[in-house]
């Protein structure tokens, strides 16, 4: 899991640019005309979003309340095919090597096929192609995300675009082998001192998007990865010399995944555990 890049750019002219490529049609002619009307108001509405933004509190922006007619209009500019939605996601998942990130940061397991929309579009209608509220997520973290974005007037998930991930180890698993199968549990737990507030939202998302199970639902590929990568090894080196450039290959791993990166907390459990040891063994 890492921290994107938000939009640098004015996201309010992001706003005019979607009206301005919508197509008005024989049947609703009048769609672009509608919607720069409500153009004043939302202008404004983009920059409380901005300012809240900027302080990470979007928790206290309330709806304008959008209905009807108005709220149709500004949740049909929302497309995830529209070219200049493509073009946005390219740009913000494209790394400094030019490399594009693929893969959903909100569970780092599924592949990028939507954009969540931080603060919910049934609800906050005006902020439907807002660029600061779209991140780029899988169809399985967006469906479970769905309307819910607060509990108790706290976040339930992160923003990774301004929540700030620590390089402290806050992701655990336990490795049992039962019945010649490796049985694995994750669990989110804060034995290094993370800021209590922060620490609530990364348990909160981890519970609430269901990562822990879905994370040993994947299990099986990274256990026999590692296994492969480790067994051609066997008997040339020494086994304690191969877990330790076992484990620097992870630190590389940790630093372009992320800290706590499941596939890196899971290898490391791995090489701890004498039941994985001993399946290397020809
Ligand atoms: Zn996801």
């Amino acid at each position: 899991m890492k921290n994107l890049n938000f939009y640098r750019e004015e996201s309010f002219v992001f706003h005019e640019r979607m009206i301005a490529s919508k197509k008005a049609t024989q049947k609703d002619p009048e769609i672009r005309n509608r919607l720069t009307a409500l153009n004043g108001r939302i202008e404004t509405l983009y920059q409380s979003y901005k300012n809240n933004f900027d302080n990470n509190n979007l928790e206290f922006l309330t709806p304008h309340g959008y209905v009807d007619q108005n709220k149709n209009d500004l949740l049909s500019l929302y497309s995830f095919k529209s070219v200049i939605i493509q073009n946005f996601r390219s740009n913000i998942t494209t790394t400094a090597t030019n490399r594009v990130i693929n893969t959903c940061q909100n569970c780092t397991i599924g592949e990028v096929s939507s954009f969540d929309h931080v603060l919910p579009k049934e609800e906050f209608a005006e902020f439907a192609v807002n660029p600061l509220n779209l991140f780029p997520s899988c169809s399985v973290c967006n469906s479970a995300k769905g309307r819910f974005w607060l509990r108790n007037g706290q976040r339930i998930f992160l923003n990774l675009y301004l929540d700030i991930l620590p390089d402290l180890q806050y992701l655990f698993v336990d490795v049992s082998f039962v019945d010649n199968t490796f049985i694995t549990d994750f669990s989110v737990q804060n034995p290094n001192g993370i800021r209590p507030a922060l620490f609530s939202i990364i348990e909160s998302h981890y519970s609430d998007l269901h990562l822990p199970r879905r994370f040993s639902e994947n299990n099986n590929s990274v256990i026999t990865n590692l296994q492969n990568q480790l067994k051609p090894y066997i008997g040339r080196l020494a086994l304690n010399e191969l877990i330790e450039i076992t484990k620097e290959k992870i630190r590389l791993n940790r630093i372009y995944f992320g800290f706590n990166y499941w596939q890196s907390i899971l290898e490391l459990e791995l090489l701890d555990n004498d039941d994985f040891i001993a399946s290397l063994n020809p």
